[in-house]
């Protein structure tokens, strides 16, 4: 089953403890469509501007991402700069230029509005919003955000919290979005609104999935060498509804091995700048990784006493 993504497409800079890399390619949609390429057909809608060299999608489009959904606009790409010091888990944002997005208006081309999986990357929640209204009763929609649109958009995010099955958002995020400390009431704050799963990503420490009636914990791998933590999330949520679109399976217990996807190809992500690790791993490595996870966290349940 397809999977429409919606989301940036970006040149991103980036400096980390590691090295830095200068106008790669980044982005929330990019990195959704590199992960979830693994697992089910992606369609792409999205605009990038003159000065973007298409030939740098050419990989995602041999893995079969249809881009038919991104516009070439006149102006400049979005571009976002971003520097992470010794903790690795926090992002800081030194520039936001939004570019050609500022006056994006999406059109889902005709042969994607059928899909049956949707998801909204990190994005302007107007333009999310817009994407919903012209897609056909997909099965199941999840949506990402950041402090950026928080901040700037809050009214139009909680507007379109009832038009979303799953929120994928980082502990801070959550904790901004519902000015909650706790995570756990931040994620009853998010359900109570309209999504039926609230997954919380906490970067190295892993990630939670919030149900009425579950939580679910998965770890991050433990990477030796965590590289660029930029599109982690992005790669979280290309594994996550990439397998539950493959499976076709939106059962609780389905949606936790959604979630070892996701933080499976969460770890690829950080293994490089861009999506370049996420694009040269095979299925085989994916399997071999969720293998890892389920020996990080099984026991016997046997207890002496
Ligand atoms: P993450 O997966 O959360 O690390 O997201 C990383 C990607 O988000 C980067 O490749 C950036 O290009 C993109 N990004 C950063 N800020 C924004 C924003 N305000 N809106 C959309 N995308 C963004």
């Amino acid at each position: 089953m397809s999977v429409l993504v919606v989301g940036s497409i970006a040149f991103d800079s980036v400096e980390t403890p590691f090295g830095r890399a200068e106008n790669v390619l980044g982005g929330s949609a990019t990195f959704f469509a590199a992960a979830a390429s693994h697992f089910a057909p992606v369609q792409v809608v999205g605009v990038v501007g003159k000065d973007f060299p298409m030939e740098q999608l050419a990989p995602l489009a041999a893995r079969g991402v249809d881009l038919a959904g991104i516009e070439h606009a006149d102006g400049e790409s979005f571009r976002w700069r971003g520097r992470y010091r010794h903790d690795l888990n926090a992002a800081e944002t030194l520039e936001t230029r939004l570019g050609v997005f500022s006056h994006f208006r999406p059109k889902i081309p005709p042969q994607f509005r059928s899909a049956p999986f949707v998801f909204l990357g990190n994005i302007d929640p107007r333009l999310q919003l817009d994407v919903l209204q012209q897609v056909e009763k997909p099965r199941f929609v999840a949506c990402d955000t950041m402090n950026f649109w928080i901040e700037s958009r809050r009214d139009d995010l909680l507007a379109l919290l009832p038009h979303v099955d799953a929120l994928t958002v980082n502990d801070s995020e959550a904790r901004q979005l519902t000015e909650e400390v706790n995570l756990v009431r931040a994620a009853r704050w998010i359900m109570a609104r309209g999504p039926r799963h609230v997954v919380i990503k906490k970067g190295e420490h892993g990630a939670f999935m919030f149900t009425p009636e579950n939580i679910f914990f998965a770890p991050a791998y433990p990477l030796e060498e965590v590289f660029d933590p930029t599109g982690a999330g992005d790669s979280f949520a290309g594994g996550f509804i990439g397998y539950l679109a493959r499976s076709g399976d939106l059962s609780d217990e389905n949606m936790k091995r959604a979630v070892v996807c996701g933080s499976a190809m969460g770890s690829f992500a950080v293994e490089s700048f861009s999506i370049g690790r996420v694009l040269e791993i095979g299925m085989r490595d994916i399997w071999e990784r969720v293998d890892a996870f389920h020996r990080l966290v099984g026991f016997e349940r046997e207890m002496i006493g």
